[in-house]
């Protein structure tokens, strides 16, 4: 124990013993229950002393480190939240908070005398105090999933015990030195954080203030002290100021509030470290709030006061066109006053101002308690749980708590970018969103058919991510289909979701298309016209397969799920089944661009030109063979599996082929053998090599339309004199 808190303690037995009655010389009782009755009914104020005394009864005896009787800290806590105006369960569980953890008293003994509510208010508090945040990480994330958990149960047990970790901050003096760090550290790391998502601006700023205190006491000091000075120093030219700017916004016609706001220590210090500035280089240690009536004034008295005093470029930001995550919303500015002092000014509406103060969680609880439920559901309160439930996500979505840790930490700390579209319309994206996260925010049309990209006018990749400030122009193109590829890199669920839906949805579309073709080729064979099939046929026959529809029966059969043939049998005519056999007429033509329900096998690897067979593998369309790939015998059984199919008459794609070749090995010849393929206008796939020294191995997939192209192509490389023998591979 310190010299200091060894006479602490001694001063407060002695005040104890000065005054025998612990409560009467509570601080702060009195007020906190005038504050009380200014905006309770009566009966709840009754219900909140009966709580206080509840309280009082439990911790007496105890005493906290700085020598006070315990009930001053729970008291405390509820004057916190007193003056957030929270309702009579959150300021009753606010007395109760410790009493389960520190006393003898049950959760049941709680629910009774309080009422479920309550008990469950203290109960989610108790929870969170086991919480200790320094060693054995794994455990520590145990914790804060418990503790998410409540916070999405219920925000008010998040508010106490924010109010109780302010309390505590503030009486942190009394505790030991290495006590102070790990405590300090926590509320810097986890609380403020949550603080200031929460919007809890006062409360966010005084627990980081506080963290600094005791994480760096001497630093703290030497700031303070220099503030001080300099504060003292330019009194004269402040007022001047403050002058200045009354007149001016007053002859703008603006009815306004101007209070002096002095800057943080905090966020002095963490300009100079960021910036690396010297103290004497931090100048806009002073700052002006005004507060007007309405949003335009806002502007007004911006532009009257950009008037008076030069801005300083670039330090204006518009949080009213693009709020703060956390709902925070004002116009911010820096001036140039005289002297060249540099004043930081905030401008916003009495609306925003409570907002700023108080914060979306106790604002929206505050009305909701006005018996109109739905007047508290507000953009806020929407933004509040949407910060809850991803956080909640990132929860469920990680095994490992370690590393949910981390997410957490990362998640507490501002992730969102700002961007705009040609028109001017800001969007917030999350952190690294890409190009295609912001074209599925704008529209759903917009991200389905995006083919490129501008960014700030330049042509950019569809993958690059985001930053604050671009101007994104989004090209697109009625072709255009969603990419599988894109996945790897969006991040917002937004457009992932999309892409996913469109893929299925495009894959149902393609099979059903090709499974109408399927079936009409087989019918065909069956003498039946597809014409002439009803509705009701359609519907017996697809309830019959199990199908809920002729659609889902199309896409099943273009999907492998059902042969064609056992299909089209079902609509014949008895008499023409025995007559069925296929014909090279009703061969399906295959144009290459069906998508995903007709593939080109690997083994053999068809092109144009070649006779193909096609084999209807289950759940994964057609897949072509060429004729006499040595896979197919081994298929051969399955007579219904294998469908005549022939080559379209007009195809537009490239096909790739499997070349092998040899070569004598010369200095040079893979260069000759690599501009004779690009000569003959095809691209390379892949290649392997193998050699014996004399001689190498080389195999090739290469892109040719049909085969008269890779006959072309083939003679080319022959005409290459170290060329000495060269094939193509089927199977
Ligand atoms: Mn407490």
């Amino acid at each position: 124990m310190s010299q200091l808190e060894r006479q602490k303690n001694k001063e407060s037995t002695l005040l104890a013993e000065v005054l025998p009655n612990a409560s009467s010389y509570i601080s702060g009782e009195d007020v906190l229950f005038h504050e009380l009755a200014g905006y309770l009914k009566p009966k709840d104020v009754s219900q909140l002393r009966s709580a206080y005394l509840f309280s009082q009864n439990a911790h007496s005896g105890q005493y906290r480190e700085s020598g006070e009787p315990y009930i001053s800290h729970p008291l405390a806590v509820a004057s916190i939240l007193s003056k957030m105006h929270l309702d009579t369960q959150t300021l009753t569980a606010a007395f109760l908070h410790d009493v389960m953890e520190d006393t003898h008293v049950s959760k049941p003994e709680i629910r009774k005398q309080f009422g479920k509510e309550v008990a469950e208010l203290v109960d989610g508090v108790s929870k969170l105090d086991k919480i200790e945040f320094q060693t054995h990480a794994d455990a520590q994330a145990e914790n804060f999933r418990k503790m998410l958990l409540a916070m999405a149960r219920d925000v008010r047990i998040i508010l106490i015990k924010l109010a109780d970790r302010l309390h505590n901050m503030r009486t942190l003096e009394a505790r030991r030195p290495e006590k102070r760090r790990r405590t300090a550290r926590e509320t810097m790391e986890i609380y403020a954080p949550i603080a200031n998502r929460l919007g809890l601006n006062n409360i966010y700023q005084e627990l980081q203030e506080l963290s600094f205190r005791y994480l760096f006491p001497t630093r703290y000091k030497v700031l303070t002290k220099a503030t001080k000075a300099i504060r003292g120093n330019r009194r004269e030219v402040l007022k001047k100021i403050l002058d200045a700017i009354r007149k001016c916004l007053q002859d703008a016609g603006l009815n306004t509030k101007v209070n002096g706001r002095e800057k943080q220590l905090y966020s002095i210090y963490k300009k100079m470290v960021e910036k690396h500035l010297t103290f004497s280089e931090i100048f806009d240690i002073y700052g002006f709030r005004i507060v007007v009536k309405d949003i335009p004034s806002c502007y007004v008295a911006l532009g009257a006061l950009h008037g008076l005093y030069n801005p300083v470029p670039g330090k204006f930001k518009d949080y009213i066109a693009i709020p703060k995550e956390n709902g925070y919303q004002s116009l911010h500015s820096t001036l140039l006053g005289p002297y060249g002092t540099p004043i930081e000014m905030q401008i916003r509406t009495d609306e925003m101002h409570k907002i700023a103060e108080s914060g979306v969680a106790s604002h929206w609880l505050y009305k909701s308690s006005d018996s109109d439920l739905n007047s508290g559901l507000n953009d806020m309160h929407l933004r509040t749980h949407q910060w809850l439930q991803s956080l909640l996500e990132t929860l469920s979505d990680s095994d490992d708590s370690l590393e949910f840790l981390e997410h957490l930490r990362v998640d507490l700390f501002p992730g969102e970018i700002y961007v705009c579209t040609p028109q001017g319309k800001v969007l917030a994206l999350p952190k690294d969103s890409t190009a295609v996260d912001f074209a599925y925010a704008v529209h759903t049309d917009i991200g389905n058919s995006c083919v490129a990209v501008k960014i700030n006018g330049e042509n950019a990749s569809l993958r690059t991510k985001l930053r604050s400030g671009d101007r994104v122009e989004i090209m697109t193109s009625v072709h255009a289909e969603p990419n599988p590829a894109w996945l790897t890199y969006v991040s917002t669920g937004k457009a992932r979701s999309h892409i996913r839906h469109f893929l299925k949805a495009m894959q149902a579309e393609e099979s059903a298309e090709f499974g109408k073709r399927l079936l009409n080729q087989a019918l065909l064979s069956f003498n039946v016209n597809p014409k002439k099939i009803n509705a009701a046929q359609w519907q017996k026959l697809a309830r019959e397969s199990g199908a809920k529809s002729k659609k889902e029966l199309l896409t099943d059969m273009g999907l492998g799920k059902h042969l064609p043939a056992v299909v089209a049998k079902r609509f014949a005519k008895p008499g023409e089944a025995a007559v069925w056999q296929s014909t090279k007429n009703d061969a399906i033509a295959i144009l290459g661009t069906e998508g995903m329900v007709v593939q080109f096998a690997k083994c053999c690897r068809p092109i144009p030109g070649d006779h193909i067979v096609g084999f209807i593998k289950k759940n994964q369309g057609l897949v072509i063979h060429i004729h006499d790939c040595p896979l197919i015998a081994k298929n051969r059984n399955n007579k219904n599996s294998w469908l005549d199919v022939t080559w379209s008459q007009d195809i537009a794609r490239l096909f790739e082929a499997n070349i092998n070749m040899v070569v004598a090995n010369q200095r040079g010849v893979l260069a000759r053998v690599a501009e004779s393929i690009a000569e003959a206008d095809s691209n390379i796939d892949n290649i392997s090599m193998e050699g014996d020294g004399a001689h190498s191995n080389i195999k090739f997939t290469l892109q040719v339309s049909n085969r008269k192209h890779l006959a072309q192509l083939m003679r080319g490389l022959r005409h290459i004199r170290e060329v000495t023998r060269i094939y193509r591979v089927k199977g």
